[in-house]
Protein backbone atom coordinates (compact mmCIF):
# COMPACT_ATOMS: atom_id res chain seq x y z
CA UNK A 1 0.00 0.00 0.00
CA UNK A 2 1.69 3.17 -1.23
CA UNK A 3 -0.66 5.24 -0.02
CA UNK A 4 0.08 4.18 3.67
CA UNK A 5 3.75 4.74 3.02
CA UNK A 6 2.88 7.80 1.49
CA UNK A 7 0.84 9.06 4.72
CA UNK A 8 3.56 7.94 7.23
CA UNK A 9 6.75 9.50 5.48
CA UNK A 10 3.97 13.17 5.63
CA UNK A 11 4.35 12.86 9.30
CA UNK A 12 7.33 11.11 9.58
CA UNK A 13 8.62 14.25 11.17
CA UNK A 14 6.30 13.29 14.34
CA UNK A 15 6.44 9.94 14.01
CA UNK A 16 6.70 9.17 17.77
CA UNK A 17 3.41 11.36 18.62
CA UNK A 18 1.23 11.09 15.78
CA UNK A 19 -0.44 7.75 14.90
CA UNK A 20 -2.23 7.17 12.36
CA UNK A 21 -5.95 6.05 13.04
CA UNK A 22 -7.42 4.54 9.50
CA UNK A 23 -10.76 5.79 8.69
CA UNK A 24 -11.86 2.42 7.18
CA UNK A 25 -15.94 2.95 7.12
CA UNK A 26 -17.26 1.79 3.76
CA UNK A 27 -13.98 -0.36 3.51
CA UNK A 28 -14.17 -4.34 3.47
CA UNK A 29 -12.32 -6.38 5.71
CA UNK A 30 -9.81 -7.75 3.13
CA UNK A 31 -8.75 -4.35 2.62
CA UNK A 32 -8.21 -3.61 6.13
CA UNK A 33 -6.51 -6.89 6.48
CA UNK A 34 -4.15 -5.22 3.45
CA UNK A 35 -3.40 -1.66 5.50
CA UNK A 36 -2.69 -4.01 8.64
CA UNK A 37 -0.37 -5.97 6.41
CA UNK A 38 1.64 -2.27 5.45
CA UNK A 39 1.76 -1.89 9.24
CA UNK A 40 -1.55 0.55 10.57
CA UNK A 41 -2.90 -0.95 13.65
CA UNK A 42 -5.36 1.81 14.69
CA UNK A 43 -8.74 1.54 12.52
CA UNK A 44 -11.74 4.06 12.64
CA UNK A 45 -14.94 3.12 12.25
CA UNK A 46 -18.52 5.43 11.93
CA UNK A 47 -20.96 2.88 11.70
CA UNK A 48 -22.12 0.53 14.33
CA UNK A 49 -23.31 -2.33 12.69
CA UNK A 50 -20.67 -2.31 9.72
CA UNK A 51 -18.07 -2.01 12.07
CA UNK A 52 -19.30 -5.06 14.31
CA UNK A 53 -19.09 -7.62 11.56
CA UNK A 54 -15.47 -6.41 9.96
CA UNK A 55 -14.29 -6.60 13.97
CA UNK A 56 -15.69 -10.16 14.15
CA UNK A 57 -13.92 -10.74 10.70
CA UNK A 58 -10.86 -9.81 12.02
CA UNK A 59 -10.51 -10.58 15.16
CA UNK A 60 -7.22 -12.80 14.77
CA UNK A 61 -5.74 -8.96 14.18
CA UNK A 62 -4.48 -7.32 17.06
CA UNK A 63 -6.28 -3.95 15.64
CA UNK A 64 -6.66 -1.11 18.07
CA UNK A 65 -10.68 -0.13 17.19
CA UNK A 66 -11.65 3.35 17.50
CA UNK A 67 -15.43 4.54 17.35
CA UNK A 68 -15.27 7.75 15.65
CA UNK A 69 -19.22 8.23 14.23
CA UNK A 70 -22.17 9.50 15.75
CA UNK A 71 -23.06 8.33 19.19
CA UNK A 72 -26.58 6.74 20.01
CA UNK A 73 -27.99 5.73 23.71
CA UNK A 74 -29.15 2.64 22.78
CA UNK A 75 -25.49 1.67 20.74
CA UNK A 76 -23.66 2.15 23.70
CA UNK A 77 -23.48 -1.03 25.29
CA UNK A 78 -22.00 -2.98 22.33
CA UNK A 79 -19.82 0.12 21.72
CA UNK A 80 -18.13 -0.15 25.43
CA UNK A 81 -17.83 -4.19 24.42
CA UNK A 82 -16.14 -3.93 21.38
CA UNK A 83 -13.89 -0.76 20.96
CA UNK A 84 -10.86 0.41 22.88
CA UNK A 85 -11.60 4.04 21.35
CA UNK A 86 -14.31 6.72 21.46
CA UNK A 87 -13.92 9.85 19.80
CA UNK A 88 -17.32 11.20 19.89
CA UNK A 89 -18.66 12.12 23.26
CA UNK A 90 -20.95 14.85 23.02
CA UNK A 91 -22.81 14.62 26.43
CA UNK A 92 -22.70 13.19 29.83
CA UNK A 93 -25.71 10.84 29.48
CA UNK A 94 -23.71 8.83 26.62
CA UNK A 95 -20.20 8.90 28.86
CA UNK A 96 -22.32 7.26 31.59
CA UNK A 97 -23.73 4.57 30.09
CA UNK A 98 -20.28 3.85 28.06
CA UNK A 99 -18.35 3.35 31.69
CA UNK A 100 -21.09 1.51 32.82
CA UNK A 101 -21.51 -0.48 30.60
CA UNK A 102 -17.79 -1.52 29.84
CA UNK A 103 -16.92 -4.90 30.79
CA UNK A 104 -14.65 -4.56 33.96
CA UNK A 105 -12.41 -7.17 32.70
CA UNK A 106 -11.17 -4.32 30.15
CA UNK A 107 -8.83 -1.02 30.55
CA UNK A 108 -11.04 2.16 31.13
CA UNK A 109 -12.26 3.00 27.53
CA UNK A 110 -9.87 5.71 25.63
CA UNK A 111 -12.55 8.42 25.54
CA UNK A 112 -12.42 11.78 23.38
CA UNK A 113 -15.16 14.76 23.60
CA UNK A 114 -15.69 16.04 20.31
CA UNK A 115 -15.93 19.77 19.85
CA UNK A 116 -18.36 21.32 17.03
CA UNK A 117 -15.61 23.44 15.71
CA UNK A 118 -17.42 25.31 13.67
CA UNK A 119 -20.85 25.59 14.87
CA UNK A 120 -22.78 23.01 12.21
CA UNK A 121 -26.45 21.84 12.86
CA UNK A 122 -25.18 18.90 10.83
CA UNK A 123 -22.44 17.80 12.93
CA UNK A 124 -22.50 16.43 16.49
CA UNK A 125 -19.99 17.65 19.62
CA UNK A 126 -20.07 20.41 21.87
CA UNK A 127 -19.62 24.50 21.74
CA UNK A 128 -16.41 25.53 23.43
CA UNK A 129 -18.43 26.93 26.10
CA UNK A 130 -20.00 23.98 27.11
CA UNK A 131 -16.46 22.07 26.97
CA UNK A 132 -15.64 22.65 30.29
CA UNK A 133 -17.94 21.12 32.42
CA UNK A 134 -19.01 18.22 30.30
CA UNK A 135 -14.66 17.61 30.56
CA UNK A 136 -14.84 17.54 34.56
CA UNK A 137 -17.66 15.15 34.53
CA UNK A 138 -16.52 12.89 32.31
CA UNK A 139 -12.74 12.75 33.77
CA UNK A 140 -14.36 11.23 36.90
CA UNK A 141 -16.08 8.62 35.29
CA UNK A 142 -14.83 4.98 36.74
CA UNK A 143 -14.32 2.93 33.03
CA UNK A 144 -13.47 5.89 31.20
CA UNK A 145 -10.47 7.44 30.64
CA UNK A 146 -10.51 11.26 29.06
CA UNK A 147 -7.87 11.64 26.80
CA UNK A 148 -8.49 14.50 24.77
CA UNK A 149 -10.15 16.89 21.98
CA UNK A 150 -11.69 15.99 18.34
CA UNK A 151 -13.30 17.96 16.06
CA UNK A 152 -14.48 17.60 12.31
CA UNK A 153 -13.60 21.24 10.61
CA UNK A 154 -15.45 21.83 7.82
CA UNK A 155 -13.51 21.67 4.71
CA UNK A 156 -11.27 25.02 3.27
CA UNK A 157 -9.61 25.34 0.49
CA UNK A 158 -6.71 26.38 1.30
CA UNK A 159 -3.96 24.89 4.11
CA UNK A 160 -4.17 28.99 5.56
CA UNK A 161 -7.48 28.74 6.23
CA UNK A 162 -7.33 24.93 7.69
CA UNK A 163 -5.12 26.46 10.22
CA UNK A 164 -8.09 28.42 12.22
CA UNK A 165 -9.82 25.73 13.11
CA UNK A 166 -7.05 22.72 14.17
CA UNK A 167 -5.56 25.74 16.36
CA UNK A 168 -8.68 26.74 17.82
CA UNK A 169 -8.96 23.14 19.03
CA UNK A 170 -5.22 22.67 20.37
CA UNK A 171 -6.18 26.01 22.24
CA UNK A 172 -8.96 24.44 23.95
CA UNK A 173 -6.92 21.62 24.82
CA UNK A 174 -3.96 24.10 26.24
CA UNK A 175 -6.93 25.99 28.11
CA UNK A 176 -8.61 22.39 29.77
CA UNK A 177 -5.44 20.89 30.71
CA UNK A 178 -4.77 24.04 33.03
CA UNK A 179 -7.97 23.78 34.39
CA UNK A 180 -7.35 21.14 36.99
CA UNK A 181 -4.83 18.81 38.28
CA UNK A 182 -7.31 15.87 37.09
CA UNK A 183 -7.22 16.77 33.30
CA UNK A 184 -3.05 18.11 33.28
CA UNK A 185 -2.56 15.07 31.92
CA UNK A 186 -4.33 15.09 28.64
CA UNK A 187 -2.46 14.42 25.81
CA UNK A 188 -4.92 13.76 22.37
CA UNK A 189 -5.69 15.69 19.75
CA UNK A 190 -8.06 13.65 17.23
CA UNK A 191 -8.01 16.15 14.26
CA UNK A 192 -6.32 16.16 10.52
CA UNK A 193 -8.14 14.03 7.78
CA UNK A 194 -7.01 13.53 4.24
CA UNK A 195 -7.39 16.95 3.37
CA UNK A 196 -5.94 18.74 6.28
CA UNK A 197 -3.52 15.97 7.83
CA UNK A 198 -0.03 17.91 6.87
CA UNK A 199 -1.61 21.10 8.05
CA UNK A 200 -3.38 19.12 11.78
CA UNK A 201 0.57 17.73 12.17
CA UNK A 202 1.83 21.14 12.33
CA UNK A 203 -0.69 22.27 14.57
CA UNK A 204 -0.38 19.29 17.07
CA UNK A 205 -2.44 16.66 16.33
CA UNK A 206 -1.58 13.60 17.67
CA UNK A 207 -4.55 11.01 16.35
CA UNK A 208 -5.66 11.51 12.73
CA UNK A 209 -8.12 9.85 11.07
CA UNK A 210 -7.06 9.16 7.28
CA UNK A 211 -9.91 7.77 5.09
CA UNK A 212 -9.28 7.99 1.30
CA UNK A 213 -5.78 9.09 1.39
CA UNK A 214 -5.17 5.42 2.68
CA UNK A 215 -7.95 3.58 1.03
CA UNK A 216 -8.81 5.54 -1.90
CA UNK A 217 -12.14 7.75 -2.29
CA UNK A 218 -15.46 6.27 -0.73
CA UNK A 219 -18.37 4.85 -3.48
CA UNK A 220 -21.01 8.54 -3.57
CA UNK A 221 -23.07 6.98 -1.05
CA UNK A 222 -20.54 6.73 1.51
CA UNK A 223 -18.78 10.03 1.20
CA UNK A 224 -21.38 12.19 3.23
CA UNK A 225 -20.10 12.31 6.77
CA UNK A 226 -23.28 12.15 8.78
CA UNK A 227 -22.03 13.74 11.93
C1 LIG B 1 -14.54 9.23 7.22
C2 LIG B 1 -14.01 9.99 8.36
C3 LIG B 1 -12.70 10.49 8.36
C4 LIG B 1 -11.74 10.33 7.19
O1 LIG B 1 -12.11 11.14 6.14
P1 LIG B 1 -11.12 11.26 4.84
O2 LIG B 1 -11.44 12.60 4.32
O3 LIG B 1 -11.52 10.16 3.93
O4 LIG B 1 -9.73 11.13 5.30
C5 LIG B 1 -12.26 11.15 9.49
N1 LIG B 1 -13.06 11.34 10.56
C6 LIG B 1 -14.32 10.88 10.59
C7 LIG B 1 -15.13 11.12 11.80
C8 LIG B 1 -14.84 10.19 9.50
O5 LIG B 1 -16.10 9.74 9.55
Amino acid sequence: MESVNRVAMAVGRNANTVTIVAASKGQTAAAIREAYAAGLRHFGESYLQEALIKIEQLSDLDIIWHFIGPLQSNKTAVIAKHFDWVHSIDRLSIAERLSRQRPQQLPPLQVCVQINIDGEASKSGVSPQQLATLADQVSVLPNLCLRGLMAIPRPRATAKEQVQPLRVLADLLAELKSRSPRLAGLDTLSMGMSGDFAVAVAEGATLLRIGSAIFGPRAASKTQLKQ
